[in-house]
């Protein structure tokens, strides 16, 4: 062999070695990166634990803190609302009633025809559109003249031909799902805007009157006889198809929920007398806070950037509105620390730009390939052909953010079924043997595209129920699903607080008089809760009033001097 040969020889090993030693370099560095990537799955997984220990302390917190909300004002980041409803529907409504739904994405109008008998809705018409974006910033006069001319178009459509005009004013539910100071069943201020709602001149608007007048202006004769939120409207259609219906849970959009308190509980409303001696209390749950709450960098970081920074911490772990965000933010520090997504998209900068139903169809494909994966990645983050180990990779995160939320909603509920000493424990101050609380059916209203449409999510939410409150007690409790609780359960109210209901005919007197100064001249008696029924004169210093028998509610009654049941 020449030289020349040689030479060749050593220069080729050469370059092999270099090339090999890339590659390897390559191949190391690679596998560095991935299981840097791997690292934040497994940070991801430790940060979201939700063992059945951490579940019973946000149980416990979520008791303690219905009774520091119960107690006073501003007690607890939990409002605690009080919502006037203090009787549910018992089966005994009768006729149309409307209903309009507002709270979310969609807003609807409502028609119900009651037939007389419990879980006896004869007709039932809906019409659904959704708020057009400019709306939800706009001015309150423009966002309920939208309202009313879909209504009314709506009713002329729904009563064209079909039956004379009504001789009387139709009465309409109104379900208002933003948190409502309510100064009586059918008035209500607004406190703040949830949801991406953001029309600054309607806080601390009384919502009904800007929608009656809007009612007006559009000409339709139609009162609103019953203001409520979705929680109390699900509750509401719950207990109609079923007397045991105590509390109910909305998981959609934004979560929430409501439950029937004794009136005496309800501490920071001293004297609070109702005929039923319950009132349904809006607890705006969303709002929850723990320091038992698993929380990650990803929802620290969400919750800065939001409109809304320290408000509603318990719904951006759980609700449609954000769980797809915190999936999108994990997927951007993934991509961050490995090129595993190709050179990093830019869509998957943009905030809310993977939604809920699509974490969920990622979450739920069963293909082998995992093809609704690679689709959702490629259409809607523009992140092109990925391996099935990312494509897996992804599927494990929207599984980690989808189970810690299911599983502390389930806690919120066990939270509520303590609270009412429903959870098997003896209540929250304990004391009462398990074997001496007598299992009592116990059913919860539950609607909200979350729970109805993730399959997983509801799967999970059922264990994590079961892990908490034990196989013997989880049989008594029953989550029954309420589709469109919202607007119908808004309808059944506004029949059983309809003026013209047989039920509401009984009447009471109430005399009160007090000075001028102490009289809320805007609302002259919604010290009284009087709802719609005020037939009695009143002058500035001496008030009479007639107020239904079945929904008494005296907020204050030092001012009260007698009450009796005789008719004026
Ligand atoms: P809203 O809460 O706006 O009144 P819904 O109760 O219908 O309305 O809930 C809609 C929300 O539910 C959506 O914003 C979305 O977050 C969630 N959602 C709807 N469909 C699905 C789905 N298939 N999988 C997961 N989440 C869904
Ligand atoms: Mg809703």
């Amino acid at each position: 062999m020449g030289k020349l040969a040689v030479g060749v020889a050593v220069g080729v090993a050469v370059v092999a070695c270099a090339v090999a030693g890339v590659v390897v370099g390559r191949r190391v560095r690679s596998r560095r990166k991935w299981t840097r990537v791997v690292g934040v799955l497994k940070e991801l997984e430790e940060a979201c634990e939700t063992p059945v220990g951490r579940l019973r302390q946000v149980v416990d917190a979520m008791a303690v803190e219905m009774h520091a909300g119960l107690a006073s004002e501003g007690g607890s980041k939990l409002k605690m609302l009080l919502t006037f409803v203090d009787h549910l529907p018992t089966g005994s409504e009768i006729g149309t009633y409307y209903a309009l739904d507002l709270g979310g994405t969609n807003f609807r109008v409502l028609r119900v025809q009651l037939g007389g008998k419990r879980s006896s809705i004869l007709s039932q018409d809906v019409e659904r559109q959704p708020i057009p974006q400019h709306l939800m910033t706009s001015t309150s006069e423009d966002l309920f003249d939208f309202i009313a001319s879909t209504l009314k178009q709506f009713v002329e459509k729904e009563e064209s031909g079909s039956e004379p005009s009504p001789v009387r004013t139709r009465e309409l539910g109104f379900t208002f799902s933003f948190p409502v100071k309510q100064l009586s069943i059918r008035s209500g201020i607004l406190i703040k805007w949830t949801k991406g709602f953001a029309i600054e001149d309607m806080v601390g608007k009384e919502v009904v009157e800007l929608l009656e007048a809007a009612l007006v202006r559009s000409g339709l004769d139609m009162r609103a006889v019953v203001l409520v939120n979705d929680t109390a409207g699900t509750l509401a259609l719950g207990r109609y198809h079923d007397a045991d219906t105590v509390a109910a849970v909305i998981i959609g959009t934004g979560t929430n929920a409501c439950y029937l308190e004794r009136a005496d509980a309800i501490i920071k409303c001293q004297g609070l007398l109702t005929t039923s001696g319950c009132m349904v209390v809006n607890m705006e749950w969303g709002n929850f806070w723990s320091s038992h709450l698993p929380r990650t960098s990803y929802d620290i970081d969400l919750d800065l950037e939001s409109p809304n920074p320290n408000d509603q911490g318990f719904e951006k772990m759980i609700s449609g509105m954000y769980l797809g965000d915190i999936v999108r933010r994990v997927i951007l520090r993934m991509s961050q620390e490995m090129d595993i997504f190709g050179p990093v998209s830019s869509r998957l900068s943009i905030p809310f730009i993977l939604q809920t139903p699509s974490v969920a169809a990622m979450h739920e494909d069963d293909s082998p390939e995992l093809r609704e994966v690679a689709k959702i990645l490629r259409e809607t983050l523009e992140i092109p052909e990925v391996s099935l180990k990312v494509r897996k990779l992804v599927v494990r995160v929207c599984d980690v953010v989808t189970h810690r939320a299911a599983r502390l909603a389930a806690a919120g509920i066990v939270g509520i079924l303590k609270k009412i000493g429903r959870d098997g424990s003896g209540g929250i101050t304990g004391g009462r043997s398990k074997s001496d609380v007598k299992m009592r059916r116990t059913v919860v209203a539950i609607e909200g595209g979350l729970y109805t449409r993730y399959t997983i999510f509801r799967e999970y939410l059922h264990e994590a129920l079961n892990e908490i409150l034990g196989e013997d007690m989880a049989q008594h409790v029953i989550l029954k699903v309420t589709e469109d609780g919202s607007g119908i359960g808004g309808a059944l109210l506004a029949a059983s607080y309809s003026s013209y209901s047989v039920d509401n005919s009984q009447h009471l007197v109430v005399m009160a008089s007090f000075n001028d100064h102490q009289a809320p001249h805007h609302h002259p008696l919604s010290w009284v809760g009087a709802n719609s029924a005020i037939h009695g004169p009143f002058c500035p210093r001496h008030y009479l009033a007639v107020i239904d028998f079945t929904t008494t509610t005296i907020l204050h009654k030092e001012y009260v001097i007698a009450i009796t049941s005789d008719k004026p």
